[in-house]
């Protein structure tokens, strides 16, 4: 696939999928705009991208997220592709009575962030007839295995019906926007969120018995920014091991 020339934003590029998915764009000839907070995590992503713009951005600031864009704007000039794959959980349940805090953090960067780039970036997007790619979860489809996530399970189904829902708005302008939902996924995401679930016990809950590589996710979202996706918009795409047919089995 090729995305020769395209100008891309990566959200969250300095860890796991993100940094897989910045990774992938810069070889298939993309310019891409790597963020994170992580500066040193990102100089590391960085190094494996050609010649690629390293925002240092919190996505959940709104000074911070119109600095994104305009950067992005102001060396490449364009902007094409729209990636929203920042995101974490932090562990809370009803009854712990540690919600609410929880709530805002993982609102605060799982949604907001994903509406505010969106509709920063939307003006761009319109002029090129680029398309987004939101990375949600099969937690955002499922009712939480582990009490502890579930404000992270409602916030990644606010994260697909809000692509669907943008995804109509934006038709008329030839703006795609679609969703790849990840099951488990080796990453750091687990020791970032200060989570006690381990990998091992996400291999019980799918069909296949295994965790994901980050790249797996990354050639999908490659697929679905490429124009060979050109017909895609407003769909919802599951790599996940086989854990939603697992639930319903
Ligand atoms: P990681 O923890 O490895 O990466 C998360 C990324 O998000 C980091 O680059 C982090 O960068 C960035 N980030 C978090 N908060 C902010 C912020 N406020 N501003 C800017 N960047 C931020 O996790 P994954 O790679 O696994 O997660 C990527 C996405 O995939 C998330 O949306 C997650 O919900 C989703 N996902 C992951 C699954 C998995 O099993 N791993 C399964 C399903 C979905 P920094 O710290 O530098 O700011």
């Amino acid at each position: 696939m090729s995305l020769s020339n395209k100008v891309v934003i990566v959200t969250g590029a300095s860890s796991g999928i993100g940094a897989a998915i910045a990774v992938a764009f810069s070889s298939a000839g993309a310019h891409v705009a790597i963020v994170g907070r992580n500066e040193t995590k990102l100089s590391d992503v960085a190094a494996k991208c050609t010649n690629p713009l390293v925002i240092i951005a919190d996505v959940t600031k709104e000074k911070d997220a119109r600095a994104v864009i305009d950067k992005t704007i102001k060396k490449f000039g364009k902007l094409d592709v729209l990636i929203n794959n920042a995101g974490l959980t932090v562990p809370a349940s009803i009854l712990q009575g540690d919600m609410m805090k929880a709530y805002d953090t993982i609102m605060d960067i799982n949604v907001r962030a994903v509406v505010q780039l969106t509709t920063l970036a939307a003006p761009h997007l319109v002029k090129t007839k680029g398309n987004i790619v939101n990375i949600s979860s099969v937690a955002g489809q499922l009712a939480p295995v582990y009490p502890s996530t579930i404000n992270y399970n409602m916030s990644k189904a606010a994260v697909t019906h809000f692509g669907k829902c943008a995804a109509v708005e934006f038709a008329e302008h030839g703006v795609r926007v679609n969703t790849v939902s990840p099951g488990p996924v080796y990453t750091d995401f687990l020791e970032n969120s200060k989570s006690s679930i381990k990998w091992e016990q996400y291999k019980a809950i799918n069909v296949l018995k295994r965790v994901s590589e980050p790249d797996e996710i990354a050639d999908l979202v490659l697929f679905l920014a490429s124009d060979k996706a050109r017909g895609i918009t407003g769909s919802e795409f599951v790599s996940d091991n086989g854990t939603c047919i697992k639930r319903l089995a």
